[in-house]
């Protein structure tokens, strides 16, 4: 009798929708092949539900992600126009993504910065800081920080309007990234990159010390400090010195687009974002409004998102393996979408679909 698995599809804004096409185009391959189902629910979210049903998070669209074993999103986000006709707590982040992520208390994020050798000339990085392919896993806190803490917007009595947002973190939190942190590290090169602000920030210096407190368990690891400033100019003249990375809420939203930039494309970030009891996947870019409906965007971020899916929460590592490997050889073959970089000239430069279909037929074999 075959596995069944439940995933809760939730398509969102802008490219979401093409996306998420491709992604139930590899689930019916992986499927196929592994002698599994997937029952695959889908459901409004972000600006799309709020524009249907008045609200981002629509309860319907909650109660599908609760039965869900894993739920798999599209980016969400409308343009900068089109946000503005939406009330501010209603907006796709404050009203659906973060809601989510606190709903299932998703605190660990995993976005991997890959780029095999073979596709370094993607990079818009001189070759000879690329050569040998970039291979980075930074690991962010999805849950605390600035994002999270308390805010206040008001006017003093003078008239001055003013704002303010809290950086708030406890111990628990932290020592629980790192653990997460510390374990990939250990199955990795054993060499964990700590990004933080201590010089300025107190959370910072708590950060640091619940770190030397979880690394006494994990004394194979080494670990290696860097402020967050220098770590984005580091990222840009050597990535190749860093294997695990691990970061704070916001530090880890700025850093990972900045590895999308290396790479060549935001195109190429698959996310999950994992906790105590169920984990959800996402691509780490948003809902791209230009080039929306254009059918050119790469699917890449969300297949691979599929592909984290498979081996986080379902315990498929061989059918995760079948698609990276599908993905590097149909890249492997010439063949690519619109936003990478094709510095000769020689490139196949495919559709989301037509390039969803490849991937698809590789995974058939
Ligand atoms: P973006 O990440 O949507 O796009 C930045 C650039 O990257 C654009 O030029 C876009 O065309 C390109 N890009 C992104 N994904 C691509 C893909 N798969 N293929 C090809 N090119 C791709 O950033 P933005 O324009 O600043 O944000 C748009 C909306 O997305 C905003 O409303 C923002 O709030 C939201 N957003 C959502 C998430 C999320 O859902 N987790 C994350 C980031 C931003």
């Amino acid at each position: 009798m075959s596995t069944t698995h439940s995933i809760a599809l939730l398509p969102g804004d802008g490219i979401g929708p093409e996306l998420a096409v491709e992604a139930r185009k590899v689930l019916d391959a992986v499927a196929a092949r592994n002698s599994v189902t997937f029952n695959i629910l889908e459901a409004d979210f972000g600006g799309a539900a709020y524009f249907k049903h008045g609200q981002s998070f629509p309860e319907a669209t909650k109660a599908i992600c609760d039965r869900a074993d894993a739920i798999l999103k599209g980016p969400i986000g409308l343009s900068f126009e089109e946000s503005k006709k939406i009330p501010v707590d209603e907006q796709p982040e404050r009203g659906a993504l973060l809601p989510l992520r606190r709903r299932y208390n998703t605190f660990a994020n995993f976005r991997p910065v890959f780029l095999p050798p073979e596709l370094a000339h993607f990079s818009p990085l001189k070759p000879h800081v690329v050569a040998g392919g970039i291979d980075i896993m930074m690991i962010r806190e999805l849950v605390g920080g600035l994002y999270f803490g308390k805010k206040e917007v008001g006017t003093r009595e003078d008239g001055t309007r003013y704002v303010v947002e809290h950086l708030e973190y406890d111990e628990h939190q932290i020592s629980a990234i790192m653990k997460i942190a510390f374990d990939e590290a250990m199955g990795r090169k054993k060499v964990l990159h700590n990004v933080h602000k201590s010089n300025v920030l107190k959370s910072s210096v708590l950060w640091n010390e619940i770190l030397d407190e979880v690394h006494r368990d994990y004394p194979d690891v080494e670990v290696k400090h860097i402020i967050v400033d220098a770590a984005a100019t580091a990222l840009v003249i050597n990535p190749r010195q860093f294997d695990v990375m691990v970061m704070e809420n916001m530090f880890g939203d700025i850093l990972s687009d900045l590895g999308g930039g290396i790479l060549g494309s935001l195109g190429l970030m698959p996310s999950a974002c994992v906790g105590p009891e169920k984990a959800y996947y996402e691509p780490s870019h948003g809902s791209a409004p230009d080039i929306a409906g254009k059918g050119i965007a790469n699917p890449y971020s969300m297949i691979g998102s599929v592909a984290l899916m498979l081996d986080k929460s379902f315990g498929m590592k061989e059918a995760a393996d079948q698609i990276w490997l599908a993905i590097r050889s149909v890249f492997g073959a010439g063949i690519t979408t619109a936003d990478l970089r094709d510095p000769e000239g020689k490139l196949t430069i495919l559709k989301t679909s037509e390039f969803g279909d490849k991937v698809v037929k590789a995974i058939q074999g």
